[in-house]
């Protein structure tokens, strides 16, 4: 591994210096010969951590594999993303978690690729998938979700929280009331809104009665409960509320959910039939909601951005709207997006990008060679960022082998012009 120098970069805190990366790990003296990148307009920020993306192998090898999905997070910013587990099979137990685990080093993936295990078999919801065995394998499993369904026995679920709470791991809850969304419900917009675009409705207490209860079990049972993609502000009023009572909950945002509204898949529908490529769960809201939710990154009652970056193959999202897959991609845009929303505006700074896109998700999962501050002796992931540039999303140049990308042909921040994941350079502009 060859050593490198970062020449004169900014660091979050504002100060800058230079970088000596030997060995996968930051140095306090340059090597004899250094490969040298100037850094001298960029900020140099932790290597990206997502504690939400789905690579879709083994199972759906044609919407995405690891190969070209860390390929996409390495182009973000990304050193390391958490796996979940809505394959086929679903991470049930060791062995498919520790199968990822080799086929990420099989394929030499661009970024650290961390499993989240099942809450129930096979996401099924009838019973616990392996919980402690995983946790316990070499695959180190910390987190743990059968994100795309919601744990709908809440006496199950109960029993998950008391299990992880015993090796203190954490249940992250796609928070979906399947009776009250019901099979096809799509639409986030008010209930006129969606009546009169005949499209059916996703209610906002399908989410939040779920939250609700979540909180409720946590609290009960002293255990670790993480609230995925919130997209409602009564959600954000029970998560901040329960914050202040104490309860061990956390939270996540998408980036989707910070600059897109449900009007985009309104007018959509107005002008040829709703746009698939805003179909999404859960899904758009009124501006109302993507305000609270910025509030609520800058106020520290979400704590982290998840992409939950969701490839589907152009089959699978042009089929009719009630039948096309829910979902968009978002590792290649996200800090794009959390720039738009959030920095640029003056909400946050960038040691809060810091934490909200790497430290509290590397937290989140137990992992101490993630999300650490570039100083020496910590390993070498980084971001170097341009916040000056610009561009026009073009959905076609993406390493993601979907094209389900909602912010193309939208001129946003393109900060990325480096990746580094443990000394070694795994995009570059
Ligand atoms: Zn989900």
């Amino acid at each position: 591994m060859k050593p490198l120098i970062i020449r004169q970069a900014t660091l979050a805190d504002g100060t800058s210096g230079d970088l000596y990366l030997i060995d996968g790990i930051l140095a306090d003296a340059p090597a004899a010969t250094a490969e040298i990148i100037d850094a001298a307009e960029l900020l140099a920020l932790p290597g990206l951590v997502d504690p939400h993306a789905h690579l879709r192998e083994p199972g759906n090898e044609a919407a995405e594999t690891i190969a070209t999905g860390t390929l996409a997070a390495a182009r973000g910013g990304y050193t390391c993303v958490l796996a979940m587990p809505n394959t086929t099979p679903a991470t049930n137990g060791p062995d498919e978690a520790l199968w990822l685990l080799d086929r990420a080093a099989a394929v030499s993936a661009q970024a650290q690729v961390v499993p989240i295990g099942a809450i129930t078999h096979d996401r099924a919801g009838k019973r616990l998938a392996e919980l402690s065995a995983l946790a316990e394998s070499a695959a180190k499993v910390r987190v743990f979700s059968d994100d795309g369904a919601c744990v709908m026995d809440a006496a199950l679920l109960r029993a998950a929280l008391e299990t992880v709470a015993s090796f203190d791991g954490v249940i992250a809850e796609h928070a979906q009331d399947a009776g009250l969304a019901g099979a096809m419900a799509c639409c986030g917009a008010d209930l006129e809104a969606c009546a009169a675009s005949h499209l059916p409705v996703w209610p906002r207490d399908a989410e939040w009665r779920i939250v609700e209860r979540d909180i409720a079990l946590a609290e009960a049972t002293g255990a670790r409960v993480h609230i995925c993609h919130v997209s409602t502000l009564e959600s954000l009023d029970l998560i901040r509320r329960a914050k202040e009572h104490g309860v061990r909950v956390s939270a996540e945002a998408t980036p989707h959910h910070l600059l897109l509204g449900s009007d985009l898949l309104i007018q959509s529908t107005a002008r040829n039939g709703p746009d698939t490529t805003y179909k999404v769960n859960p899904p758009l809201r009124p501006t109302a909601d993507v305000m609270a939710l910025r509030e609520a990154v800058a106020d520290g009652t979400i704590d982290m951005i998840g992409t939950d970056h969701a490839p589907h193959t152009s089959v699978d999202k042009g089929k009719p709207f009630p039948a096309a897959s829910p979902g968009m991609i978002g590792l290649e845009q996200a800090l794009s997006v959390v720039m738009e929303t959030l920095v640029n505006p003056g909400m946050i700074g960038w040691p809060d990008v810091a934490r909200l896109m790497s430290h509290a998700p590397a937290t989140l999962a137990g992992l101490d060679n993630q999300g650490q501050p570039l100083i020496p002796g910590n390993p070498a992931n980084i971001v170097l960022i341009d916040p000056n540039r610009r561009a026009v999303v073009d959905r076609e140049r993406s390493a993601s082998k979907a094209r389900n990308n909602p912010y193309h042909g939208m001129n946003l921040p393109d900060p990325v012009v480096c990746t580094i994941w443990a000394g070694q350079v795994t995009y570059r502009r």
